[in-house]
């Protein structure tokens, strides 16, 4: 399959698009640099409400990348920060793991039971910190000797 025949589609309309054949002398990124131009231009022309969001998120992005220059003491700040980098993360994957789809797969392992419960909070931790659900969980502090307080 070549490049011309890969069809895109409009996510609101249907209309599909082709790169179209490459100019004379023009390599790849800029084929796809003209491509990604027609559907901007598709998105502001035919879609400007879905295009004023795309701006909106564009300011908003910029907003978060500039404001991770900072260390802030202020507690809200940091969870203000903390939040808009989650809601970053969540609009760039591709694949959501719930709670459901860990426990199906944790039981796939076959555990005995008293050990099914602490994979499955294991696997939800470690997801809620790759996925910035959560922050990793503080280690319990321990004294010189190494006891757990
Ligand atoms: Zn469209």
């Amino acid at each position: 399959m070549s490049a011309l025949s890969y069809l895109t589609k409009c996510g609101f309309c249907a209309q599909t698009f082709t790169q179209g054949p490459p100019l004379i002398g023009e390599e790849a990124p800029a084929r796809a640099q003209r491509m990604i131009n027609g559907l901007l231009k598709h998105l502001k022309t035919l879609h400007p409400e879905e295009w004023q969001k795309v701006e909106a998120q564009g300011k908003a992005a910029s907003a978060f990348r500039a404001i991770c220059n900072f260390d802030f003491q202020d507690p809200w700040m940091q969870n203000f920060r903390d939040q808009m980098r989650h809601v970053f993360f969540v609009s760039l994957q591709r694949f959501q793991i719930d709670d459901a789809h860990i426990a199906k797969m944790v039981a796939k392992l076959e555990l005995p039971p008293e050990y099914e419960e602490r994979v499955i909070n294991s696997h939800q931790a470690l997801r809620n910190v790759l996925q910035e659900i959560a922050p990793p969980a503080a280690e319990p502090a321990q004294d010189s000797a190494g006891a757990v307080q």
